[in-house]
């Protein structure tokens, strides 16, 4: 059976390239960077030549740029790590509520632990507002959270405002750009951004390696005690088969980013436009403009979601839903809960997120698949 994988905001697969590069880590240059003969040196100059590629993207220095072991850690590093080390200077933090676990259940963590945090609402397009920012912020606020781009919904943050506003308030600046790094435009100078998290297998890199961006001068807490690796932030010898890998994509990403994004678009835009000529009563979650390219998130009133899911899993479709399987029982999203989908749209959601190798003709495909479910779920609902 022919399969489609309409899943990349889950993950992505290893761009063919990428995985060459990671070979030659593996095999040729496998020496310990830290070493001194010309093993270790050529190891080391893969670890700088991906930290240089990666900065690229963002417009940083590839001395800004620490290794860790994903997203999920690089949000628990920028946020634990700055608040450990400024908690003298105050106690408060806040976050959006509809970041990606990584940092909602972090902050929790840091309430528990004492500190106070504030869950900024976004608005019902997933979209955290300059105001609202502007509204919550206090004199003790050592830090703000705000994701780049919405995981489920795809919407896209005003990341330069906020980042502006904070510079001016001497307040740090953390982004989760797991799903916009390589993707479209980032620039931390012009955006006043000063922590950033990246992913590999977010960008057609491997899965287990991601970065955090940390601005000159920004100090963290240590996590990680032993070597002097990564500026101190995190000891231990290097993934360099990961890093030559993350390295790659990034600079695949950074050359191919317009053309993959007018790609992305134009698919995405020509499956909405199939599925609503064709289906009514259904809604277009997140943003219509601010937007990832290639993210269609849409709610099927009526239907349940999962079941779609699985219908068309069974077809070889990969899709995801509006609700997450949390030991045995199925719960609605809190981030679409957040925007102000009732539980019954959560889980009446779909999020469908294209990729690099789609083509039209699976666009095509899937649309005749979609509809024809949609149809025949509602058809037995309505007996
Ligand atoms: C996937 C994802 C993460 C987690 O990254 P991992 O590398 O899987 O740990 C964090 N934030 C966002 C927005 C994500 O989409």
């Amino acid at each position: 059976m022919k399969r489609i994988y309409f899943d990349h905001s889950a993950t992505t697969p290893v761009d063919r390239r990428v995985v060459e590069a990671m070979m030659a880590a593996l095999t040729d240059k496998f020496g310990n960077s830290s070493s001194v003969h010309s093993f270790g040196r050529e190891a080391k100059e893969l670890l700088e030549k991906a930290r240089e590629d990666i900065a690229n993207v963002m417009n940083a220095g590839g001395d800004e740029i620490v290794f860790t072991s994903g997203g999920t850690e690089a949000d628990n590093l920028a946020l634990f790590g700055y608040v450990y080390k400024h908690r003298d200077k105050g106690r408060h933090i806040i976050v959006s509520n509809v970041e990606h676990p990584a940092v909602g259940k972090t902050a929790e963590e840091l309430e528990r632990l004492g500190f106070s945090v504030t869950y900024a609402p976004a608005d019902e397009y997933g979209m955290v507002r300059l105001d609202t920012i502007k509204d919550l912020l206090k004199d003790e606020t050592l830090l703000v959270s705000v994701m780049h781009v919405n995981n489920e919904v795809g919407t896209i943050n005003n990341i330069g405002a906020i980042g502006r506003l904070l510079r001016e308030r001497g307040v740090v600046f953390h982004t989760d750009a797991v799903q916009s790094f390589g993707k479209i435009p980032i620039d931390v100078e012009e955006m006043c951004i000063d922590l950033l998290s990246l992913s590999g297998h977010k960008i057609y890199g491997p899965k287990g390696i991601g970065a955090l961006y940390v601005r000159k001068g920004i100090e963290l807490q240590k996590r990680a005690f032993g070597g002097h690796h990564e500026h101190g932030f995190r000891a231990g010898t290097e993934n360099i088969p990961g890093i030559a890998g993350l390295g790659k994509a990034a600079e695949i990403c950074a050359m191919e980013l317009e053309k993959e994004a007018a790609h992305l678009t134009r698919l995405r835009d020509k499956l909405h436009s199939l599925i609503a000529s064709n289906v009514d009563d259904i809604i277009l979650n997140g943003h219509t403009m601010h937007r990832l390219p290639g993210n269609l998130n849409l709610t099927f009133n009526g239907v349940e979601g999962e079941a779609l899911l699985m219908a068309l899993d069974l077809k070889g479709i990969g899709v995801s839903s509006g609700s997450a399987c949390s030991s045995g029982s199925t719960q609605p999203s809190q981030a679409l809960l957040n925007i102000g989908l009732t539980p019954q749209q959560a889980q009446s959601s779909l999020r469908i997120t294209l990729g690099r190798d789609n083509t039209l003709e699976e666009i095509e495909y899937a649309a005749e698949l979609i509809i024809e479910n949609v149809n025949k779920f509602r058809a037995m609902s309505w007996n």
